[in-house]
């Protein structure tokens, strides 16, 4: 038998670099291989890739090939893919799955820790025609093993969850891997609770919160298949799963599953495509789908599923607007006493009320008395918002806080600051001035900061400690509170200002799915959105309910632009700590930009946020039809173009936010 022969192998490292490099293996080494390899003076991790391997150049050798599954064909293609859709280097895409701190072997098993355990074959709760024709349909899906995409459309409560549990089960019977990507880990609490009771064991989970021991444990886990399901974050799309055998997007229509710097991608549509690269089945779920994906569905690229009512003969909220012109609240007051009204009856009757305003702190804007100084970050182009509780101005956007100044900087009188505005502070401070007797809870980031605060305030909320919850966004979705039936819209009109391209879809979808807490049990629900503008198109479907009206409309303003979905678009980032010279480069990226038949570039802009953190901002905006490959223009684009070093160009293909 003769010896193996060395080879040359490519390495990719979790590194910005769009290449591998080549070294030198003493044999063959699998596909996708984990390594140690020398990079100048240290040793780095990284996977042996697919690329030919240079022959030419000098070759170092690979030091150490580690104890680690291969990361499998699917993950490598799916990266390459997603570094060539997002514009990235591959290297740094390999990085959002690949770190040396996730490879290290765990010193001593974590106690209880174990991912077996869950009883698939459990019989799930018995479900009613809709859902089982949902459910059936979901699990010949995923026994067929093939890929394809189902939108499950159902309204908030009609047991969207049960059903893909179902798929779920079906997934797991076939020895398959399930991911159920979340858009938020606070909201994992009560569905990790609900998955336990389903099938006797938890999940494992992925996001970034975990301690390092747990990550490297359920990490290596995900690998070697022991870990069956995995509930996580965007990151989960990128674990080494071997036989994934089932992608489910829950809340679908979220925009936190925009990853917004380093490589921006979106976690719904690259879940489509990971589904693709597995030959997997794949399930986008929401209330409130996002106009892409029902667009999808009505041209028949993917399957849907409705789920028109909710479980158990429980009915949607009533939704009344509240027009805040003829009733207004007190001066320097934001609940209507009409909306107060209604919270003391809720609360006469043993139920429970919530207060939504998407705002933290106590007052987005502190102004000068006496000269009309506004307080603003030194930093950004943003207001500092007061944080009461904290005594500080704090910046939204970068780390810059600062005491609240006992004189204006800009007039030197004292005690001369006013607070204009409410945030979720001010609301909460107002609430206990009216019901002073009443139990109240705040839940936003600053105060649920993690999946421990958020499972002490499910459990307060649901043993009834609670009588007012005010919320951020955190409270708008997934969580159910049979007792809570009065759900208050502090400022319906807020999401609307700014105009960009999705404002109104996304405020339908949020103030819909906050909607969509009240009621969910026996008790009816009640739905208060205070507006100044109640005749406006988008609280006219939250009150008629009717989503796919108002879908439809939005489709009709989208389609002749070739606005998304039925156009492309690539944003360009200008930011540099120079204005002048970030300004001179956008200007020369517009000269050059690409032309032809169904291409347009917007800009160059200042930014909405023209400066952030210290840097100045451009934007520029490619628009294209929908049969236009943009990867290829951007990039051409980018490459005639001379950057200059102190200037930074960020691509952001799809973009959801144009800030
Ligand atoms: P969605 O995800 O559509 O908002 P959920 O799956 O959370 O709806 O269901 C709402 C509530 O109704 C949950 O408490 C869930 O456990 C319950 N539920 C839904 N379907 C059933 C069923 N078939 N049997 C018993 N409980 C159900
Ligand atoms: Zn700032």
């Amino acid at each position: 038998m003769s010896a193996p022969s060395p080879t040359r192998v490519s390495v990719l490292l979790p590194l910005p670099f769009e290449a591998p490099f080549t070294y030198v293996a003493p044999a063959p080494l699998a596909l996708g291989a984990v390594v140690l390899v020398p990079l100048g003076p240290r040793l780095v991790v990284g996977a042996v890739w697919d690329d030919a391997p240079n022959m030419q150049v000098n070759a170092k050798p690979v030091a150490q090939v580690l104890d680690f599954p291969p990361l499998p064909e699917a993950l490598r293609q799916f990266m390459d893919w997603v570094a060539h859709y997002t514009l990235s280097k591959r290297g740094d895409v390999l990085a959002l799955g690949l770190k040396a701190s996730l490879l290290a072997e765990p010193k001593r098993r974590i106690k209880n820790f174990s991912f077996g355990g869950a009883d698939f074959s459990q019989a799930g709760p018995d479900l009613s025609a809709d859902q089982a024709q949902a459910a059936a349909a979901l699990r010949a899906n995923v026994a067929t093993g093939k890929f394809g995409v189902t939108l499950l459309d159902g309204v908030t409560g009609s047991g969207k969850t049960e059903v893909y549990l179902e798929a779920v089960a079906a997934c797991l019977a076939a020895g398959r891997q399930a991911l159920v990507l979340l858009p938020e880990i606070a909201l994992s609490v009560q569905f990790l609770q609900r998955f336990e009771k389903r099938f006797g064991a938890a999940p494992a989970v992925w996001h970034s919160e975990l301690t390092p021991a747990v990550r490297r444990e359920t990490f290596r886990a995900v690998a070697q298949g022991r870990a069956t399901v995995v509930v996580g974050a965007r990151s989960a799309l990128f674990l080494p799963f071997p036989e994934l055998g089932l992608i489910v997007v829950d809340e679908e229509h979220e925009n936190a599953f925009k990853q917004e710097d380093g490589v921006m991608y979106h976690a719904r549509d690259m879940a489509v495509v990971r589904a693709k690269l597995s030959a997997a089945p794949c399930v986008l779920c929401s209330a409130t789908p996002s106009l892409e994906s029902v667009e999808n569905a009505a041209s028949g690229r993917y399957a849907r599923l409705d789920l028109p009512a909710r479980h158990g003969g429980a009915q949607l909220p009533k939704v009344i607007a509240l027009d805040m012109r003829a009733n207004p609240p007190e001066r320097g007051k934001f609940i209507s006493p009409m909306l107060v009204q209604a919270m003391r009856d809720t609360m006469a009757r043993g139920e429970q009320c919530m207060l939504f305003l998407n705002r933290r702190g106590y007052a987005p804007l502190t102004l000068c008395r006496q000269c009309g100084h506004r307080m603003a970050c030194p930093n950004c182009s943003a207001w500092l918002v007061e944080h009461k509780s904290h005594k500080r101005l704090i910046c939204h956007h970068c780390d810059y806080h600062t005491n609240t100044p006992a004189t204006c900087p800009a007039c030197t009188a004292r005690d001369s600051f006013a607070a204009i505005g409410p945030g979720v502070e001010r609301i909460a401070e107002e609430v206990r001035e009216v019901f002073p007797q009443a139990r109240v809870l705040m839940m936003a980031s600053d105060v649920i900061a993690g999946p421990k605060q958020a499972a002490e305030a499910a459990r307060m909320i649901s043993e009834r400690e609670i009588d007012i919850i005010i919320g951020t966004q955190m409270v708008a979705k997934g969580w159910h509170f049979p007792a809570l039936t009065l759900v208050g819209v502090v400022d319906a009109d807020l999401g609307l200002a700014g105009g960009d391209l999705r404002a109104g879809e996304r405020t339908v979808q949020m103030l819909h799915q906050v909607a969509g807490r009240a009621g969910r049990a026996q008790a009816p629900g009640v739905v208060v959105l205070q507006s100044y503008a109640p005749e406006h198109p988008v609280m006219a479907a939250l009150l008629s309910g009717d989503l796919s009206a108002f879908m439809a409309q939005e489709a009709l303003q989208r389609c002749p632009g070739h606005w998304p979905p039925f156009g492309r678009l690539v944003a360009l980032i200008i930011s540099g700590p120079d204005e002048k010279l970030t300004d001179q480069t956008a200007r020369a990226l517009a000269r050059s930009a690409p032309a032809g038949a169904g291409i347009e570039t917007l800009g160059p802009a200042p930014a909405p946020f023209a400066m952030l953190r210290g840097r100045h901002r451009r934007r520029l905006l490619l628009k294209a039809a929908r049969h236009i490959d943009v990867q290829s223009l951007a990039r051409d684009w980018l490459a005639r173009t001379e950057i200059p070093r102190n200037v930074r160009v960020d691509v952001d293909v799809d973009p959801v936010s144009f800030m």
